[in-house]
């Protein structure tokens, strides 16, 4: 069980909306940094560890700039998350850049960063080394496929596009060396939003194995290994966090009893999760705008799925909270929705609440991570603002709202 708590009251909140109308996204900054500093406090057995975040789970420079102060690196997989790292004035190992079916431009920012490269592919090798020039470190993206099962989210690694087979991260490693690379590391990702710390562990395992089988059949020496992301949050009430500890213990036996006595017992561990560090520490707050009953009961919010699409692309539970009504008994059920012309444009389907009532406030909870970022403009909607909620209770703009300008601003009228 997790208690879904929430680190402000509805007069907080109602304070914050007289500045900045809901919708918003709003971030826990003590909840962030507490997080990250779990991760790393877990790995601390292991020389080097380094969580690179996923940026695409939050893109956004004020969050990623606390993170650093945490000590996390950045992961990014496109241009755009390539530059917003720029800009925060990250530089060389501290950004992973593990992308697929990757554009040239791209392979050259990321060399001129200095970023760590993991490849996607074996005809990246020549790609990268036509379009940017090789670097002298490199890493690659194995996908185990039929070695592994994977989940709801991120589908069987057989058919995920990503990656490369086994024979061919042999043949991946063969070829750098041959054209000039001297330091490699190793990656894969298979899991997404798994509580299970033992799912991770077997990753982890399979990837030490590798490598010590990469050590002997190749004579690679890998100067780090990166885990992925994948670690879960509790979304619902009845699940439990994934004790990092446990992982942690899972791995660290692992690292020591496979590559320790293999004499590899230097090598890096570096990890690039993105949910668990913000998923938990950020919720969309929203107002409710009309009750509406007809063969079922809707609350209609201001929010729509372009501000949170998991509810609406995967079925994801988030849960809600009806501010200042949080001790109330739950005798109703409703369909809470927003206002797109879709029917998936739902955060919640047969939701027992209190009785609600036009002008609630609602915390969606979890939305911290692949919330806000997923954001689209469809059906003419406009993306929310992002709000952080400092440690010593301040709250700050850290995105601003789109405006109609905003929206227009990439069209051509006729006869303009
Ligand atoms: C999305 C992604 C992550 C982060 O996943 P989380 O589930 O948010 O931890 C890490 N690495 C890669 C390559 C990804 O695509």
């Amino acid at each position: 069980m997790t208690t879904k708590r929430l680190p402000f009251d509805k007069a907080q909140i109602e304070a914050m909306c007289v500045k900045y109308p809901t919708p918003f996204h709003l971030y826990d900054e003590r909840g962030l940094r507490e997080q990250a500093r779990q991760l790393n406090a877990a790995f601390a057995w292991c020389p080097g560890f380094k969580e690179y975040f996923a940026l695409k789970a939050t893109p956004n420079p004020v969050i990623l700039s606390l993170l650093r102060e945490e000590s996390c690196g950045a992961d990014c997989s496109s241009l755009a998350e390539l530059v917003l790292t720029e800009r925060v004035g990250l530089r060389g190992a501290e950004i992973m850049f593990t992308s697929n079916n990757t554009a040239g431009v791209e392979y050259r920012k990321a060399r001129e960063l200095e970023a760590l490269i993991n490849l996607d592919d074996l005809e990246h090798l020549p790609f990268l080394a036509a379009e940017a020039g090789l670097p002298e470190v490199l890493s690659f993206r194995y996908n185990p496929g039929p070695l592994r099962v994977g989940n709801a989210i991120i589908g069987t690694p057989v058919e995920a596009k990503f990656g490369l087979t086994r024979p061919q991260l042999f043949e991946g490693y063969r070829a750098a060396r041959a054209r000039g690379v001297r330091r490699f590391g190793l990656h894969t990702m298979v899991a997404s939003n798994e509580l299970n710390p033992q799912y991770i562990v077997e990753t982890a395992t399979m990837l030490f194995e590798l490598a010590v089988e990469l050590a002997t059949a190749l004579d690679i020496q890998l100067e780090f290994i990166n885990l992925g992301g994948g670690i879960g949050i509790p979304y619902r009430p009845d699940q439990q966090a994934m004790d990092l500890q446990a992982l942690s213990r899972g791995v660290e036996q692992a690292y020591r009893t496979i590559l320790g006595a293999n004499g590899l017992g230097h090598v890096r561990l570096f990890m690039e999760c993105g949910r668990v560090i913000t998923g938990p520490h950020g919720c969309l707050i929203a107002r409710v705008r009309h009750l509406k009953q007809t063969y079922k009961r809707y609350v209609g919010l201001d929010a729509t799925m372009a501000d949170l699409m998991r509810p609406g692309m995967y079925g994801a539970y988030h849960h809600l909270t009806v501010l200042g009504k949080t001790g109330e008994p739950e005798t109703e059920t409703y369909d809470v929705t927003g206002s797109l012309c879709e029917n998936n444009d739902k955060f919640a389907i047969d939701r027992p609440l209190p009785a609600i009532d036009v002008g609630d406030l609602v915390a969606i909870h979890d939305t911290g991570a692949h919330g806000h970022a997923m954001g689209f403009n469809y059906n003419g909607k406009l993306r929310s603002a992002e709000l952080l909620l400092r440690e010593d209770g301040r709250v700050e703009l850290i995105r601003r709202a789109e405006t109609l300008d905003d929206y227009f601003a990439t069209l051509r009228f006729p006869g303009a």
